[in-house]
């Protein structure tokens, strides 16, 4: 699989005119909008790392579905609090992202768009996005909304790549995925590990990462000084390309199966 190169790509919406526009409401029933965050994401790799990763998922996935899918307006930010002891983070608040999504989602409706899918990097919007779809379900009856992570779809390739006992953002996953996709983007030379063992977490923070009980909110300084979770320097892009095939595949498979219904 091949990372898109940069020029004119027919399925991005904003890069179609008006006419080209009203023609894809019929031709690619489904828009895909791909969601991101602008937060800290450790001392080598960019603040838009999740934007970045969900524009080429939904690039793959809609050349693989041949046109009947178009990419919507990107959600740039996300919702980032715990990050925001972090140079550079900046957050919206869940209710602004909420809003944002809504009206994104109205006005492709009102031009006859009935499947909306949100592609989302970032897992800080995962709580927004399904209370979206829930107020949807009331407001737009006829929409059919979905929504879904990156990383998750792909958890079981992701468990394969021999990841540290604490893993995940800015780590091995994230960085291989950015490796394959925008490796320009990398400062490889100062990936650094973060917090790799609970053993490095303090009682708070290890009750936070354990699975089984209540969720705890803790804030990424709490968790890891350089904000990274995981070792980034372990993987290659050759394992971000197995990654993000997965990911691909399986977000194709689901609109495919969607479209048939
Ligand atoms: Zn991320």
């Amino acid at each position: 699989m091949s990372v898109p190169a940069p020029g004119p790509r027919p399925h991005r919406l904003g890069e179609m005119t008006t006419v080209e526009a009203a023609e894809a409401v019929t031709t690619a029933p489904v828009v895909l909008i791909p969601a991101g965050a602008f937060e800290q994401h450790g001392p080598g790799m960019p603040l838009a790392t999740d934007l970045i990763r969900a524009e080429h998922v939904c690039d793959l996935v809609a050349a693989e579905l041949n046109g009947r899918a178009v990419i919507g307006p990107p959600l740039p930010v996300g919702v980032s609090p715990h990050h925001r002891a972090f140079a550079g983070t900046v957050s919206l608040t869940p209710a602004t992202l909420a809003a944002l999504t809504r009206e994104y989602v109205t006005g492709l409706h009102q031009h006859g768009w009935r499947r909306i899918l949100v592609v989302t990097g970032h897992a800080g919007n995962n709580a927004t996005l399904g209370t979206v779809a829930q107020d949807l379900l009331a407001t737009l009856p006829e929409l059919e909304f979905a929504w879904t992570p990156l990383t998750a779809l792909a958890a079981d390739v992701v468990a394969g790549l021999g990841v540290s006992e604490v893993h995940g953002h800015g780590g091995e996953a994230e960085t291989a995925q950015l490796l394959h996709l925008a490796p320009h983007l990398v400062r490889a030379d100062l990936l650094t590990a973060g917090t790799t063992g609970l053993g490095q977490l303090d009682p708070l923070a290890r009750l936070s990462r354990h699975g089984g009980h209540p969720t705890l909110a803790v804030p990424y300084d709490r968790l890891s000084p350089n904000g990274v979770l995981g070792d980034p320097r372990r993987v290659t892009a050759d394992d971000g390309e197995a990654v993000v095939s997965a990911i691909v595949s399986r977000v194709a498979a689901f609109v495919t199966e969607w479209l048939a219904t």
